[in-house]
């Protein structure tokens, strides 16, 4: 491409992602300006007019290519907050959501301030509900429990990120296959709950570009949940928390399951969108 100003690129950009139909073309252009071309918003009422330099040129047409394709902008980046912390993400794991802070929340209120707790992350992907918990909760120690090999590079890379290598180790196989859940006393998870009919009517960032491993929850969309409610409950200690996030509508039928295996004490959170999101349960 020949030469080209920041903010003819900005225009550029915003045409090309709403003509893509994405949403928020204005803001997205914006974005990829700022964190791949590194030119915030005030830079560019003062270089506004200046030619992009060929480097930066290229690394922005790249990154608007595959934004048009509608690759999650978080992969293109690399890069994702969560629970206020940056992540590592990309193809390897579920992007980080942030109705899934709600999750931690509901979690940190069952984890008193100077507990010793063990945790554990089920279906970590990029270890980001485990490592929101160690962080806010310095006395405690974690596991991941992650069956995908390249999850598992990444969550090894968040946990350096953070300086959590000692306080966490990574178990990398199926739930099924663990054998660390009696000790814990506090399990997490962000299953895959989506029904398998919906998902060709996701939005193409999620079906195309988030592993189908941590999306896809069978037929009902509650494969997961049977499994791990199943082994929690004959396999976790009394007293022991068990905190999961569910699907707007799976409320009623995740409670159920909870009961119907033993779990006392059933708590549930909306995120910010006022969907049903989190629910915690105890061991009796
Ligand atoms: N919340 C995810 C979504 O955006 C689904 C994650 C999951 O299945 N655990 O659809």
């Amino acid at each position: 491409m020949s030469e080209i100003s920041w903010e003819a690129f900005l225009k550029q950009a915003q045409q090309k992602l709403a003509d893509a139909g994405i949403e928020d073309a204005r803001d997205e252009a914006r974005w990829l300006v700022r964190l791949i071309g590194g030119v915030s918003s005030s830079d560019l009422i003062a270089r506004g007019d200046d030619p992009i330099e060929a480097s930066a040129r290229t690394r922005l047409q790249n990154a608007l290519q595959r934004r048009v394709a509608h690759e999650p902008l978080q992969h293109i980046v690399g890069e994702t907050e969560f629970f206020g912390l940056a992540l590592t993400s990309d193809k390897r794991a579920l992007v980080p959501r942030p109705d899934s802070e709600c999750v931690v929340e509901l979690a940190l209120e069952t984890i008193p301030r100077d507990a010793d707790y063990a945790l554990a992350d089920l279906g970590a992907g990029t270890g980001a509900l485990l490592i929101a918990l160690l962080k806010q909760r310095p006395q405690t120690t974690g596991t991941t429990i992650e069956r995908s090999e390249a999850a598992n590079s990444l969550i090894s890379e968040n946990l350096t990120r953070h300086g959590l290598e000692n306080r966490a180790s990574q178990f990398a196989g199926s739930w099924s296959e663990w054998t660390g859940w009696s000790i814990c006393d506090l399990i997490i998870s962000n299953p895959p709950y989506i029904e398998s009919a919906v998902i060709p009517t996701l939005a193409p960032e999620v079906r195309e570009y988030d592993p189908m491993d941590a999306l896809d929850g069978g037929a009902d969309g509650l494969d997961a949940y049977r499994e791990i409610i199943s082994i929690a409950s004959t396999e976790m200690k009394p007293a022991a928390w068990l905190v999961l996030e569910i699907g707007y509508d799976q409320e009623a039928a995740v409670s159920a399951l909870l009961k119907e295996n033993g779990f006392i004490n059933l708590i549930h959170r909306k995120d910010l969108g006022g969907n049903d999101r989190a629910i915690a349960a105890q061991q009796p």
